[in-house]
């Protein structure tokens, strides 16, 4: 096995876990073939344990391997395209887009050429190996399934300044990470044609290069460069860097500033879970809802004949840790949905399990107060015999305050905490609700639950929502917002 450990892991650069080594696979723009699927699920079987994760970023992970994976394999993998072929840089973070970029009907740009090109860069510049693996570019397209409120180091979110509705007037909006950790990035201001993408994210690379000791073993996030120099600063360093790199390139295209400010509206996020219509006319896409991200290896090998059967040998893989089968022909998405049921999986954006989320828990990292994901999956069952859901809720199980697996606030978030009782650790959970108008976690509203309770708490906190809502369009953090947590503690005892 190719590996040199490191805190993020890579094809090439593998990690230890409590449940032994962890490997990661970078799919740019999370889209896969049937058949890296069914390679992928065979590694699972033969060297991991038997199942893939789809993480938060729209990469896969193989868990519990215990023997080298064979050289060979590694490099059936690359001759699929899968993993760079520079194995220097294969460690950076993923890129991120819509998972249905060019197929979304409200899109104003297919942004996969610009992940592939990225993607082209970092692999042709072995010097960004020096970069901090949690480099993060994510391009959003302006589409219906909106990832541009994802946390990433850099965002490039399509939107028409003009508002006249031509497409070659698109420009991206540039947002950067700066200030406190967790938060998404923040508006610079600048808007950037799509063909002065890459050159101004090159020149963002190199800038953070420039100001990082290459023998440090902890990389600086972006985010930490930009804080120390401030922004004004780091940007017009990128403007110099980008004249150096590209003293042919019409300089006033460059940094653009922002002629209207107006965001659109944050997206339903769960808009990519069920059946919708593609911009191709007659074709759909279906969001299939994968249990805490998890896809047994057969279910894999099953979705990806689904794929080949009926679409077009494509699987994505969205960073809300689902999956897209997509260009379904109208007339055969009834026979495709009793497929996938047959497989074990459903496609309700409403179901317990379209939006609950949980890190690795103490299986998986050391840092875990708790079994988080084995809580989560007793939670689920205990609501799904208790409430029916009919609108989606997301449940957050983190086993420390790092939240790796969510960043952005969950209506429930369910801190790890382990309290030792008569020589005994007991778990439980510091019980969190979002308005959604607080970064990070939202409000506290109970300092400990022993998981014992928790089902039941939850149960009952859901019940009470679904009884004392305005009507049945009002969300669970419009909820929490209209009512305020020290009344909402009251309704909820
Ligand atoms: S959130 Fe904490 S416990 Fe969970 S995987 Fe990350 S570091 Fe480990």
């Amino acid at each position: 096995m190719l590996s040199a450990f490191t805190a993020c892991p890579g094809l090439f650069y593998t990690t230890p876990a409590q449940d032994g080594i962890l490997s990661r696979i970078r799919i740019p723009g999370g889209i896969l073939t049937s058949e890296q699927c069914c390679m992928i699920a065979n590694i699972a079987d033969n060297y991991g344990g038997g199942y893939i994760d789809v993480t938060n970023r729209a990469n896969l992970q193989i868990r519990e391997i215990k023997a080298a994976i064979n050289i060979e394999v590694l490099q059936s993998l690359q001759e699929l395209g899968l993993g760079s072929v520079n194995p220097a840089v294969d460690n950076i973070r993923n890129i991120m887009t819509s998972p249905t970029a060019g197929i979304d009907t409200q899109e104003l740009i297919d942004t996969r050429p610009l992940v592939k090109a990225w993607d082209d860069y970092i692999t042709a510049h072995s010097h960004f190996s020096g970069l901090s693996a949690k480099f993060s570019v994510c391009f959003d397209g302006g589409g219906k399934v909106a990832v541009k409120n994802c946390v990433n180091d850099i965002t490039l979110a399509a939107e028409l300044p003009n508002g006249d509705g031509k497409t070659h007037d698109v420009y991206f909006r540039l947002s950067v990470s700066r200030g406190e950790k967790g938060k998404p990035p923040q508006d610079t201001g600048i808007l950037l044609r799509p063909k002065e993408c890459i050159p101004v994210l090159a020149a963002l690379a190199d800038v953070y290069l420039q100001h990082t000791d290459p023998k440090l073993r902890r990389k600086p996030r972006l985010r930490e460069i930009i804080n120390g120099l401030g922004v004004e600063q780091y940007l017009q360093e990128v403007e110099q860097q980008f004249k150096v790199n590209h003293s042919d390139f019409d300089d006033k295209l460059f940094f653009s500033h922002s002629l209207l400010t107006a965001q659109k509206p944050e997206r339903e996020k769960f808009y990519h879970l069920g059946i919708y219509p593609q911009r191709q006319t007659g074709l759909f896409y279906i969001g299939v809802v994968l249990p805490l991200g998890r896809l047994k290896s057969w279910q894999m090998r099953g979705l990806a004949n689904l794929a080949t059967k009926y679409g077009s040998c494509n699987l994505r893989l969205t960073p809300w840790q689902n999956v897209l089968i997509t260009d379904i022909p109208q007339h055969k998405i009834a026979e495709v949905t009793q497929e996938i049921t047959q497989l074990g999986l459903n496609i309700s954006s409403t179901h317990i399990n379209s939006a609950l989320v949980a890190c690795s828990g103490k299986r998986g990292c050391a840092a875990s107060a708790t079994e988080t994901k084995d809580h989560a999956l007793a939670l689920a069952a205990y609501l799904e015999n208790n409430i029916t859901l009919d609108y989606p809720i997301n449940i957050h199980f983190s086993g420390c305050v790092k939240s790796c697996a969510q960043h952005d606030p969950a209506d429930i978030t369910l801190i790890g905490v382990s309290l030792e009782v008569e020589n005994k650790s007991l778990e439980g959970y510091q019980v969190y609700v979002s308005d959604g108008t607080l970064q990070k976690f939202g409000y506290q509203l109970y300092e400990y639950v022993t998981f014992t309770e928790l089902p039941k708490l939850i149960s009952r906190m859901l019940q009470i929502y679904q009884h004392q809502r305005l009507s049945l369009d009002e969300s669970f953090r419009e909820f929490v917002y209209r009512y305020g947590t020290s009344q909402l503690l009251q309704i909820f005892s």
